[in-house]
């Protein structure tokens, strides 16, 4: 920086993240996790000048130095330089990977004359780009600022959201298609703040994952969701189950099991009508979940993976895992129409994972079922399970009773005969 100074230059401080590093080191291991990072820490160095800086911040985080850059626009010429290395996959120990990056820049003297806060600048503007949809680079502006500042209040309030009575769970039925029969309920967490509105889990979830705060949002899900299919039994309306989404996280915390028996022991829920939903990139971490899954296993419960199709899986491994069901992710639902614009990619992946459970003997049920047509076409093809808005939206617990209190479940008409 003082070399610049005294030559009137400017210095690009680029601050780059390897989006979802952590999914590749889950599933597939911190062997290939690392020969990544070399692999990536390779490409960027033949990327760059004689003169430029580049280091490993630690975890998937570089740190660029560019001397002597062209303001703005010199230093979105080398992001975009550094962007399309990405574009194509890298190959370690025989996977083929797909891997992005995010880069935040900051320009000294224009961002920041001292070194802390060029850096800070460049990684406030990294988390700008990834808060963008990732794989895209983004200039430091001062209008950021808010933002870094708005996170944190936001963690604030995420923090006293439990005992602020400001949590709550929304239930989305599950139903078999040709009967339109209620077969379970999968419990869905919604924060109501009275700051900030409906904030979306998607917003909220991987923030409490981030602060450490999902151990104790995952409890209270869980006891609030057992605790809700006795009160449903209590008003006469008997829910076959309830599904639980636990993060991958609680697996961190090594007592899930013990923690969920003491729960269905509080609240006097049969183990097996409880279904806990865990995502497929979870389920494949090769470390310690095979052992969670068999405690959780061992006391009972069901298990279903959840997002089934969007990670990438072991076969193998999903072999040994005592698990009943797949859930197909409603990205692979969503394009097919049943018409001739149905995408026939979607099509076969669905038959395919449909086939797989058949033949391994397990459950199946699709997830973002919206239209009669995706129903129809499920069942013709064997599976005849499904949640989503066409069987309804995820609701309030007075309203499932009163929706699925009453009427008995077959003059419900979804049956598709
Ligand atoms: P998920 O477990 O895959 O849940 C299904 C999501 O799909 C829900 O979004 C649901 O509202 C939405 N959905 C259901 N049917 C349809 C449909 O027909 N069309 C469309 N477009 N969407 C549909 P939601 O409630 O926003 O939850 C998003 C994700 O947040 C969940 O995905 C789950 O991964 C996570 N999540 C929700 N509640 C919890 C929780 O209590 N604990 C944890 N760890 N994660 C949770
Ligand atoms: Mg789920
Ligand atoms: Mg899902």
């Amino acid at each position: 920086m003082g070399r610049a100074a005294r030559a009137n230059r400017q210095l690009a401080v680029m601050f780059i993240d390897l989006d979802r590093f952590k999914n590749v080191n889950d599933t597939l291991g911190h062997h290939v996790g690392d020969e990544l990072l070399k692999q990536v820490a390779g490409m960027l160095a033949a990327c760059l000048r004689e003169g430029d800086t580049l280091a490993r911040l630690g975890g998937d985080e570089f740190i660029v130095l560019l001397e002597d850059v062209d303001g703005a626009d010199g230093a979105g010429l080398v992001a975009q330089k550094l962007m399309r290395l990405f574009e194509r996959p890298i190959l370690v120990s025989d996977y083929e990977l797909f891997v992005t990056a995010s880069v935040g820049i900051s320009l000294f003297p224009q961002d920041a004359t001292d070194l802390n806060m060029l850096i800070r600048n460049a990684d406030l503007a990294m988390y700008q780009a990834k808060a963008r949809g990732r794989n895209g680079y983004q200039l430091y502006l001062p209008s950021m600022e808010g933002e870094g500042v708005e996170r944190l209040r936001l963690e604030a309030l995420l923090r006293r959201a439990i005992e602020k009575d400001e949590i709550g769970l929304a239930y989305q039925p599950q139903v078999e298609i040709d009967s339109g029969r209620l077969i379970g309920v999968e419990a869905l967490v919604r924060w109501t703040s009275p700051e900030l509105g409906q904030v979306p889990p998607s917003r909220f979830v991987a923030l409490a994952e981030d602060i450490g705060f999902i151990g104790q949002l995952g409890d209270w899900v869980l006891e609030q969701a057992c605790r809700q299919m006795v009160c449903w039994e209590e008003a006469g309306l008997s829910v076959p189950k309830m599904a639980v989404n636990l993060s991958g996280r609680q697996f961190d915390r090594g007592s899930v099991a013990p923690r969920v028996a003491r729960v269905l022991a509080d609240t006097g829920l049969a183990p097996w009508r409880l279904q806990l939903e865990v995502t497929e990139s979870v389920i494949m971490n090769t470390g310690d979940a095979l052992q969670y899954i068999n405690d959780l296993h061992a006391i009972g419960v069901g298990l279903a993976i959840d997002d089934f199709g969007t990670g990438y899986s072991s076969l193998a491994y999903l072999k040994q895992l005592p698990v009943q069901t797949l859930k197909i992710d409603r990205s692979f639902i969503r394009d097919i129409t049943g018409g001739a614009n149905s995408d026939a990619n979607d099509e076969a992946i669905a038959i395919a994972v449909i086939q797989l459970g058949k033949s391994m003997n397990l459950s199946v049920i699709a997830e973002g079922v919206e239209t009669s047509e995706q129903a129809a076409f499920l069942l013709r093809h064997g599976c005849n399970q499904a949640q989503g808005y066409f069987y309804g939206k995820p609701v309030g617990a007075d309203r499932v009773l009163e929706d699925w209190g009453q009427a008995p479940a077959d003059e419900r008409g979804y049956g598709t005969a």
